[in-house]
């Protein structure tokens, strides 16, 4: 599936290609992971180094996290209500990326989560909010405060393909204290604007030339056809590694539903918000329930890519292939807050269940994700060295500025002053399933009183911001791929399968000897 993506040419290994793997170290992952008796943590194994003759900067990590969902980045925030709003699905596709925006919400609240998302960067804006000369200056600081931007043209009808009048600005209205006030006297009336036709980068150039912070796009006749904003040219700049849809050219968004009848009338909301792709989230995902839901989905949104799970078995990943999945989460119990396996006996050590449910999912051309129990660089890289094309993260983003919640301040350990915490809870959790995610863990049966939680709530340590935390990741994930020799997911995949990508189990004393040891005291900078 991924060796559609073609890792650059121009660099070849320097020694010859018959003694690249000429004497095979270590094991393969078939040898590690085929034992149906044992199953391996990310921590129980190593991966063997290979031949470097490229920079960790030629690494390619373009991916995909469903079977027509393109990632620049290899990296999902989970569907968590402490960890994926607008705020982390912004910047999760700004660092190339994607964030799945939970549904322990309403309907409403979701979707607007999801607008904020796919409204935040764009190449041409076909839909742009417009008002009418006879609107008020209410109306516009209404559009400012629920999407955030005001550049608003003013269209004589009030709506798209209606006679452009001018265009209402923040400049036009800051200092306007009767906000009655109609917006044909504050707007601005002197346009730069450009035909119906002209291209994104010609755009692009009259904008800047013009010095103007928005350009509207207009037909013939006048009328207003779409927007183009200068601030979209900065992000470009800022971010050139942003995960977009092609066709219009904005952030990348999913969002999580569950599998019952009311889950259809929200995803219809959430599919004409522009989501990518949506996320049946159940941590049992071979159910009748999500098979009904998958069919419905593939019928009624058949352009949508759909990510069924979570599985973390062969027969749970067919069932749901055989349903019209386009891409599958894997996990059940390994995820930090999560107490599945402790509560209902039921689940598997992760990287086995990422290794054997990838090694399926290929052959039929579906993409994996590895979700939950990442707790270092490190559990990525081995995620995606099993066969995931992505991996989604819980407890490593929670604790960044981006995701929802407040922080919380504690004595530091030892106590000398305190520490930032942010707040993070499974969805199993009592708390998170009284706030509404009970049917994620099939706690809301008809005559269901009693809810069994299969999470915990907890905090994390304070990160920072993403800007800086994912472009570290990032950089740290291709420095892993140079180390394997490896310039691309895709090519790790197929060394991986060829048997050239090599493992090692770890013992206890392994594992000990591999983490930091005999030291009296140490810090880890960042
Ligand atoms: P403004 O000056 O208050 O309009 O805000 P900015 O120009 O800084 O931000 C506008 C951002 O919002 C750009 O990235 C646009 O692509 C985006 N955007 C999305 N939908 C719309 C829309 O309907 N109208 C406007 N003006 N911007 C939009
Ligand atoms: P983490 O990255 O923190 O290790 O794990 C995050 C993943 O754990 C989520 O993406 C989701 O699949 C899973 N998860 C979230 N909440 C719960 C929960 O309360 N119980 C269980 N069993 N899993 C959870």
């Amino acid at each position: 599936m991924n060796s559609t993506i073609p890792a650059p040419k121009k660099l070849q290994p320097v020694v010859p290609a018959d003694e690249l793997f000429k004497y095979q170290d270590g094991a393969s992952a078939k040898d590690l992971f085929n034992s149906g008796a044992t199953g391996y943590a990310y921590n129980d194994f190593v991966m063997l180094p290979g031949h470097i003759y490229f920079g960790a900067d030629d690494v390619s990590l373009e991916t995909k996290v469903s079977r027509n969902v393109t990632l620049r980045a290899p990296f999902v925030s989970s569907p968590m209500d402490t960890v994926t709003e607008s705020d982390m699905a912004i910047h999760m596709a700004l660092f190339g990326g994607i964030g799945v925006v939970h549904y322990n919400n309403t309907v409403r609240e979701q979707k607007r989560e999801v607008d904020r998302v796919k409204r935040y960067e764009n190449g041409f804006i076909t839909d742009p909010k417009t008002l009418s000369p006879r609107d008020t200056v209410a109306d516009a600081l209404e559009i400012k405060k629920r999407y955030g931007f005001m550049g608003i043209p003013i269209t004589s009808s009030g709506g798209m393909e209606s006679k452009l009048c001018g265009i209402v600005t923040t400049r036009d209205v800051e200092f306007v204290k009767d906000v009655t006030t109609p917006l044909q006297d504050v707007m601005t009336t002197e346009l730069v604007t450009a035909n119906q036709g002209t291209t994104l980068e010609q755009a692009y150039n009259i904008i800047k030339k013009a010095k103007k912070g928005k350009l509207p796009i207009i037909n013939e006749r006048g009328e207003l056809v779409g927007l183009v904003a200068r601030t979209d040219i900065l992000k470009n700049r800022d971010y050139p590694n942003s995960a977009k849809d092609a066709k219009r050219k904005r952030l990348l968004c999913g969002a999580a539903i569950g599998t019952r009848k009311e889950d259809r009338d929200r995803l219809d909301t959430l599919a004409e918000a522009g989501i990518d792709v949506v996320v049946l989230d159940s941590s049992q995902g071979d159910s009748m329930f999500q098979l009904d839901m998958l069919r419905w989905i593939k019928t009624a949104h058949p352009g949508l890519d759909v990510i069924a799970g979570n599985v973390v078995t062969q027969n749970q990943a067919a069932h749901l292939i055989a349903a019209g999945a386009d891409g599958l989460r894997v996990g059940m119990g390994c995820g930090s807050i999560c107490t599945t396996q402790e509560v209902m006996a039921c689940g598997r050590p992760q990287a086995t269940a990422v290794y054997r449910v990838a090694k399926l999912a290929a052959e039929h051309g579906v993409p994996v994700i590895a979700d939950g129990g990442v707790s270092s660089v490190g559990h990525i890289i081995k995620g995606l060295a099993l066969g995931a094309s992505s991996v989604m993260m819980g407890s490593m983003l929670a604790g960044t500025q981006e995701s929802p919640g407040e922080y919380v301040y504690r004595s530091a350990p030892g106590g000398d002053g305190t520490v930032r915490y942010k707040k993070y809870r499974g969805m199993g959790s009592v708390a998170a399933m009284k706030a509404g995610s009970a049917v994620r863990y099939f706690a809301e049966g008809e005559n269901e009183r009693i809810r069994v939680a299969q999470g915990v709530t907890g905090s994390v340590a304070d990160k920072g911001s993403l800007k800086r935390y994912l472009p570290y990741l990032t950089t740290a994930v291709k420095h892993g791929l140079q180390d394997m020799g490896v310039m691309s997911v895709a090519q790790m995949h197929e060394y991986m399968r060829a048997d050239n990508l090599r493992f090692q189990v770890r013992t206890p004393a392994a594992q000990a000897e591999g983490g930091v040891h005999s030291l009296a005291s140490w810090d880890r900078e960042h």
